[in-house]
């Protein structure tokens, strides 16, 4: 079976009867490029910038994150490369940041609303990664948003961030922006988010657990954490729709993109893009070359 999946390699994901789906890969690590390359995905669809910020006793400074920015988009070529700004908190924690501990960090402090109440750590890696936009295709995408207001303020503040490079002279663009759709809220107001932003991508991995009340990192409800439930994948195609009715696309970048008894309904759904785990990348694009 591995050697059948191998032929995939350098073809397209397309389906027989022409529709296009890109199927990226998540990394975690600057080493995970690697796989990526092995496994011929056609971008990343998520570079989570955590291990950027773990394990450390401090956060990593402009210059680092730049470094390491700059190294993965010209190591993809032209390749999409969509990293996701700084989703701590939860089951992520560092000393540094002084979050304290929560009665219920699923629903606590965490991702953005780190970045928005301590808007000098988001600076930061916008700053750093405006300035690697320059070296590759890159796109930035934004964790567990809730709100229309959440995403002008962050346009509010790449548009600052912009502006003290331009007036210290050093060289930056900025790229395409997305927001991840990974709450209720976020789906029930798609349409005006759409309008704000340049692409979605559903996280089913926090849709599942916000949508059905269910701690995901709880192991005593493992049988009840379902994504296949259908509240999941009718709001995976609001989303979709959502997307689709502003013209913009839409992805999956939870584990659910990777299950290929879906994949057939994704592509039905209308999906443009399925960014999964690289040792899946084959697999889903084998799925979708099948597809009448
Ligand atoms: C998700 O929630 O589906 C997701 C991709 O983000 P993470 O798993 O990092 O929370
Ligand atoms: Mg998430």
């Amino acid at each position: 079976q591995k050697r059948l999946l191998a032929n995939y390699k350098g073809r397209p994901s397309v389906t027989k009867s022409g529709r296009k789906v890109n199927v990226y890969a998540n990394i975690g690590s600057v080493s995970d490029v690697a796989y990526v390359q092995e496994n011929d995905a056609e971008g990343i669809g998520l570079f989570r910038s955590e291990f950027l910020y773990l394990g450390k006793t401090a956060l990593p400074d402009e210059t680092e994150q730049f470094n390491t920015y700059r190294q993965v988009l010209q190591t993809m070529g032209g390749k999409k490369v969509i990293i996701r700004t700084l989703d701590i908190g939860a089951d992520k924690n560092v000393d540094y940041l002084g979050l304290g501990k929560e009665d219920n960090p699923a629903m606590g402090y965490r991702a953005i609303r780190i970045c928005l109440k301590q808007p000098d750590v988001f600076k930061t890696q916008l700053r750093a990664l405006l300035r690697a936009a320059k070296y590759g295709n890159l796109a930035i995408m934004y964790p567990m948003i809730i709100s229309v207001d959440e995403v002008l303020r962050i346009r509010e503040i790449v548009a600052e961030v912009a502006a003290e490079l331009k007036r210290e002279q050093i060289p930056y663009a900025i790229p395409e922006q997305g927001i991840m759709i990974e709450t209720p809220a976020a789906v029930m107001i798609c349409e005006e988010l759409a309008e704000l932003v340049d692409f979605f991508s559903i996280g089913t991995n926090d849709l599942t657990q916000y949508t059905l009340a269910i701690d995901r990192q709880n192991e005593k409800l493992d049988e009840f954490y379902n994504p296949h439930h259908e509240a999941v994948l009718r709001m995976i195609q609001m989303t979709i729709d959502g997307a689709h009715k502003a013209g913009k696309w839409a992805g999956i970048c939870g584990e659910l993109g990777a299950d290929t008894t879906l994949t057939e309904r994704f592509v039905e759904m209308g999906i443009d893009e399925l960014s999964v785990a690289p040792s899946m990348v084959l697999s889903v694009r084998s799925k979708i070359c099948e597809m009448a």
